[in-house]
């Protein structure tokens, strides 16, 4: 009998909801890090950028000396999923930052940040998402951006009724606008686990 490797996952823990991130990985059965230096991005079979602010995800990872590290580990094939500020961490293009912010990029997508306008602060709904077994996913929106333009490398995988993408996957890559992490739908973090146990066992 094989047993499958447990993965080393970790969670980017500079800002924002990492904590609801590592409970929900170590409920899934993963050993988790939570990652503020580029040392700890070592011996890590993958990686979730929490929801939080992206522009002060973004200065804190410079600060921190982290941003590069991290670039060259998603130029790596490092599995990284991003829920809300971290899809807009992932995106190739940032639409509405505020100036001077960047992204790591990965995903060929533009991302709108506060795309749903200050009035609607957050909302629910339901969200098909084929390529996950069983009923739409119930999807959590907090000040959350939506992807306006999918390029050629990534495919939209989440889009609401109105026919805005709002999940998005491009190899070991995966983003979402809403949180599955204040859920008990955690169909996004197993696939997210699938990708960083392939990775592992290599
Ligand atoms: N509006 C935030 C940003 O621009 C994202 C909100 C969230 O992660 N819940 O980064």
């Amino acid at each position: 009998m094989t047993t499958e490797p447990t993965p080393r996952v970790g969670v980017l823990a500079l800002q924002g909801d990492f904590r609801e991130h590592l409970t929900v990985l170590t409920s899934l059965g993963a050993e988790t890090v939570p990652v503020r230096r580029a040392s700890e991005l070592d011996d890590i079979d993958g990686l979730v950028i929490p929801g939080g602010e992206s522009s002060v995800m973004d200065k804190l990872s410079r600060m921190f000396d982290l941003d590069e590290t991290l670039r060259r580990a998603i130029g790596s094939g490092l599995p990284v999923y991003g829920t809300c500020a971290g899809l807009i961490m992932l995106a190739d293009r940032i639409v509405d930052g505020i100036p001077g912010q960047r992204s790591l990029g990965g995903l060929d997508v533009s991302v709108r940040r506060n795309a749903f306008g200050s009035q609607t602060e957050s909302f629910e709904t339901d969200v098909d998402v084929p390529v996950l077994d069983g009923p739409p996913v119930h999807a959590v929106f907090i000040r959350a951006p939506v992807v306006d333009e999918v390029g050629p490398a990534a495919t939209a995988i989440g889009v609401l009724e109105d026919g805005r993408v709002v999940a998005v996957e491009q190899g070991p890559l995966m983003g979402t606008s809403f949180h599955p992490e204040v859920t008990d739908d955690l169909r996004f973090h197993a696939r997210f686990l699938d990708k960083a146990r392939a990775r592992a066992s290599r």
